[in-house]
């Protein structure tokens, strides 16, 4: 069957992640979380002392870092690996997130991931969630999905899971973090967090994961069908529904 880009954007905490990767587990595709590249490069200029506008060495960092993702074979994860190591519970923690968005406008930071992505996802058969996949990683991509969320429901989301792995913070902290990310991600100048014109949007303030997969999957369905029919059309012959 053709494979297609899937591509999942929206604010931070809406369930991006869970969804895409319930989607991917479902088609057989691969997964790749973007916002885990920029929180790579993040724990990567921080654990240097990098400043953010030190660009000379911001371009030798981007240079040398070496960022892939790794299945584990226990839980069946893909982990984000920095330089060779494992650094999936890092890159989650708050003081990543407190920096990440002023490292994501950075332009050479984006230009070296967005390439990165393009190459990941060149064969086709992937989910992508983040930020800028269905404006400009993969514009084309067969079905775009744009995440919305109540700001409060989104940092109840986060409070619980930061919650297990042992990291806790006030519910209005997180909200306040999400609200800056937000802010900072849809005013930059490179890429902004936008929905695309084509894209769909899925409230997921009333919604559980479940829902959310469904609502993906159809539309993923949909696409098939409609790529399958145009096959069809241009082979001369007709769709059977
Ligand atoms: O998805 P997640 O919340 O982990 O993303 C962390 C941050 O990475 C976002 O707030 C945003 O600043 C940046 N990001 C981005 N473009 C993407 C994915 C993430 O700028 N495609």
């Amino acid at each position: 069957m053709r494979k297609i880009v899937i591509a999942i954007d929206g604010y931070s905490s809406c369930g991006k992640s869970t969804t895409a990767k319930a989607v991917a587990a479902e088609l057989g595709y691969a997964y790749i979380d973007t916002g885990a590249m920029y929180r790579a490069v993040t724990l990567y200029l921080l654990e240097r002392d990098i400043a953010f506008d030190d660009l000379p060495r911001i371009e030798q960092a981007l240079h040398d870092i070496h960022i892939a993702f790794k299945r584990n074979r226990k839980t069946g994860r893909n982990e984000l690996c920095l330089d060779g190591v494992i650094r999936e519970d890092e890159i989650r923690q708050m003081r990543i997130s407190n920096s990440v968005s002023e490292v994501s406008v950075i332009p050479a930071v984006r230009h070296t991931l967005v390439r990165q992505q393009q190459r990941m996802g060149r064969k086709r058969g992937v989910v992508m969630d983040g930020r800028d996949i269905g404006t400009t990683v993969f514009p084309d991509a067969e079905v775009k999905v744009f995440m919305t969320a109540d700001v409060l429901t989104r940092a109840q989301r986060r409070q619980q899971e930061l919650a297990l792995k042992n990291e806790h913070f006030e519910l209005e902290e997180i909200a306040e973090n999400l609200r800056k990310r937000d802010y900072i991600d849809s005013t930059r100048t490179e890429s902004p967090l936008r929905r695309a014109p084509d894209a769909v949007l899925l409230d997921t303030t009333h919604m559980v994961i479940d829902e959310q997969v469904d609502f993906v999957l159809e539309r993923v369905s949909a696409s098939l069908f409609s790529l399958a029919a145009l096959g069809n059309d241009q082979n001369g012959s007709e769709a059977v529904v």
